[in-house]
């Protein structure tokens, strides 16, 4: 994935930087290097090593704003599991692969993707605010998406000639890496087609720069007669700090539904507590725990996986903790499938 950072290059002083130039000034000073990673967060030097040759084909990227939130000394920590390449990622376990969830099949047209019915997905950008080490999106030929929005016509005019579809999705990479003024135009676009009336934004940037919530960005999602969805992804309770909860209330008291989704994660969320601790944050910020997603088998990703007799177990127990609306249906992707299987 590449980072595209539109809009202005000029490097502007804190103090005089807009709301729109400081989360474009926090992707600029991510952190992309393990050198600088280990280097931070005081982790033996022998990390070093490995994390430059697992990061060759999906680079290590970080904001610092994620970075502040992991303790030094703490390689075990499951923020940090999430970010930090390791050796493990090269090695090939039967069963994964480039496309784990069969996207290749399922385009309809370059940066659209169409699974299931009254649903189109638009991959917008192969940009994010983060790579998470287990991203079943690693190997996307991103190279492939429409780059201005002139060219973003043949995937309107397909939504345009089919009436099913009444349900956008702008997802990627992450939509919310646009600036404002593509994110207006192409919701513009979207929102003149009648038969459309929700848009749904799949993203992290909410977790990894809060400050990507500005008063522009909440004006778009306002201003369109389209009903917006956010479907943020945490997946983990100490993701969420006092700006991450500032940035979500703001989505949630412009009247925008606000879901999560997490990946199922072995080292990082596979307990009861974990999970017991995100989804009543979750729940008490407003924000609805949707999927609990198992892996997506995606090559190198093999030491994340956990078993569906561990997760079912995990689903289960919290149902016997929690109110029914704070438990998140465990699911999983099948190639070719009509909907997301949901195991429990
Ligand atoms: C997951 C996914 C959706 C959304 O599915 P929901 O069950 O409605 O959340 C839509 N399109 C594609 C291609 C997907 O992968
Ligand atoms: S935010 Fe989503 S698309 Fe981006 S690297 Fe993480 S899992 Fe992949």
């Amino acid at each position: 994935m590449n980072i595209v950072t539109a809009g202005s290059s000029n490097v502007a002083s804190a103090s005089d930087l807009s709301a729109a130039d400081h989360w474009q000034k926090s992707l600029r000073d991510a952190i992309r290097t393990p050198e600088e990673l280990c280097d931070l967060l005081q982790l033996p030097p022998e990390y070093v090593t490995p994390a430059k040759q697992a990061s060759a084909q999906f680079k290590l990227f970080v904001p610092r704003e994620y970075l502040a939130k992991i303790p030094p000394g703490e390689p075990e920590h499951p923020l940090l599991k999430q970010v930090l390449p390791l050796a493990l990622e090269e090695s090939t376990d039967e069963g994964f692969s480039q496309d784990p969830v069969g996207d290749a099949d399922a385009l309809v047209t370059a940066g659209l993707l169409q699974k299931y019915a009254s649903r189109a997905l638009l991959v917008v950008t192969g940009a994010c605010a983060v790579h998470c080490r287990y991203c079943f999106r690693r190997y996307f030929p991103y190279d492939e998406v429409p780059k201005g929005n002139e060219n973003w016509e043949p995937v309107l005019d397909k939504i345009q000639q089919d009436p099913t579809i009444d349900e956008v999705i702008l997802s990627g990479g992450d939509p919310w890496m646009l600036v404002d003024s593509r994110l207006q135009s192409l919701t513009d676009h979207i929102a003149r087609i009648p038969h459309v009336r929700r848009l749904r934004i799949h993203t992290r940037l909410p977790i990894m720069i809060p400050s990507r919530i500005t008063d522009e960005l909440l004006k778009i999602l306002t201003s369109t007669r389209l009903k917006s969805f956010v479907v943020v992804h945490i997946n983990h309770a100490l993701e969420i700090d006092d700006s991450v909860t500032v940035a979500l209330t703001k989505l949630i008291d412009c009247g925008v539904v606000v879901l999560n989704q997490s990946v199922l994660l072995r080292g990082v969320n596979d307990s009861l507590t974990a999970l017991e601790s995100l989804c009543r944050d979750l729940v008490n910020l407003g924000v609805l725990p949707y999927y609990l997603h198992q892996l997506d088998r995606v090559k190198g990703s093999g030491h994340f996986e956990v078993s569906d007799a561990e997760a079912l177990k995990l689903i289960s127990e919290l149902r016997c903790r929690l109110p029914g609306y704070a438990v998140p249906r465990l699911a999983r992707e099948r190639p070719g499938g009509e909907s997301k299987d949901v195991l429990a």
